[in-house]
């Protein structure tokens, strides 16, 4: 199913604040699509126009090119998945996947009527089917209090993926499970969009999720669109302070400085040299002798490439964190925090001068009053 959102708004009564600011998105057949932003920036709002839950103020909203705006959450064709799902404690797994095709009055066929021992039979190969690809074949007669966390929430999707609908929608469906836990049902809730061949739509605060699992991300906040991209796009080419910040981990290091007209970035405590087409944009947008805010994620200031000595630094270590096959080192740079991220080789300490390299190839700059990438 392809979803149309054009200019799409939401305002909910009194206040007058638009939670959802002019959303425009077409989201592909097949797509996963996750909305990912801080908590508030208007992901649940948008999911919850999408499923027919919340009218819409403003905009178009289209499923396969039909404006669905004052269509009922029933007759969307649509499941949804939320954080908090509850089961009936007193039927059997078997029984809860059982009950939204009593509801859907599956099979259904038109024009034929269907004997009762066909629709059991129907019934039962579909919910073994979906039992069978969730794992949970031998649980189907157990009631969801004999189930784990993890098997309670399968049980959940199971009984939403049985109705065969064309759209699923899941807004933080991982976030009551452990850790561990998540990163299984992460690859499980894949594996099983690469299975289904359906459009998702995830909502989650957690960008891990958002790039381990979408074909593209969609990144909010202050209810405003900040970028739409695959993660690698994201990742890679941020639009802005915020994007840039917000998806990986530890975050992108933004340090304050100018450009020379000589070619580097300077301010009191490193000169690093500018490489050629960096500079060349700085130029060609005339951020000679102003000032820009150097990104630069803590993968690309390593104690590699120390030869390259025109892009090194020694910085003073004032934390270093072993994470076993590499440390994570804390210090300052001009007033802001950085973090380097090296390879374990030798032992490190606090208040230990270092080299490193500051690879600007891989690196950002963007405009300090704008926030927005210069390109
Ligand atoms: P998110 O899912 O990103 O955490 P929400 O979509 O739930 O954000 O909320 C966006 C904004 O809308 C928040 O400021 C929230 O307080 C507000 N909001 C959410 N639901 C309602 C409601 N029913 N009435 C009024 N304001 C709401």
């Amino acid at each position: 199913m392809v979803i149309e959102l054009k200019h799409i708004k939401k305002v909910y009564d009194k206040n007058g604040i638009e939670v959802v600011k002019d959303f425009n998105l077409t989201i592909n057949d097949k797509e996963f699509i996750v909305f990912v932003g801080p908590s508030g920036c208007g992901k649940s709002t948008t999911l919850r126009m999408i499923a027919g839950l919340e009218s819409i103020t403003a905009g178009e909203l289209l499923f396969d090119g039909k404006v669905v705006n004052n269509l009922l959450p029933g007759d969307r064709n649509l499941a949804m998945v939320f954080q908090s799902y509850a089961l009936y404690p007193n039927m059997t797994v078997y029984k809860n996947m059982e009950f939204p095709l009593i509801i859907k009055k599956f099979p259904n066929v038109p024009g034929k009527k269907v004997s009762r021992k066909e629709t059991k039979e129907a019934r039962e190969k579909r919910i073994k089917e979906v039992a069978e690809m969730l794992g949970l074949t031998e649980y189907l007669d157990r009631k969801p209090k004999a189930l784990s966390g993890g098997q309670r929430q399968r049980v959940a999707v199971g009984r939403e993926i049985v109705r065969d609908v064309d759209l699923f929608l899941m807004d933080e469906p991982l976030s009551n499970l452990d850790a561990k836990l998540r990163v299984q049902m992460r690859t499980e809730i894949t594996n099983l969009h690469r299975r289904l061949q359906k459009t998702f739509i995830y909502v989650t605060h957690d960008q891990i999720e958002a790039m381990t699992m979408a074909t593209r991300i969609v990144i909010m906040n202050d209810g405003i669109v900040q970028q739409i991209g695959t993660p690698k796009e994201v990742y890679d080419m941020p639009e802005n302070m915020f994007v840039a910040g917000f998806i990986g981990t530890p975050a992108m290091n933004f340090i304050n400085g100018k450009v020379t007209k000589d070619g580097y970035f300077t301010n009191e405590d490193i000169k690093i040299k500018l490489n050629d087409d960096k500079f060349e944009i700085l130029k060609k947008n005339e951020y000679i002798d102003k000032e820009v805010v150097l990104g630069i994620r803590p993968e690309n200031i390593t104690a590699d490439n120390l030869e390259d000595n025109e892009r090194v630094a020694t910085i003073k270590v004032e934390n270093a964190e072993l994470l076993g096959f590499e440390y994570n080192l804390i210090f300052h740079v001009a007033g802001s925090q950085v973090i380097s991220r090296i390879k374990a080789a030798n032992i490190i300490n606090p208040n230990q001068n270092v080299k490193l390299h500051f690879d600007l190839e891989k690196a950002h700059f963007f405009d300090p009053k704008t926030t927005i990438r210069i390109r």
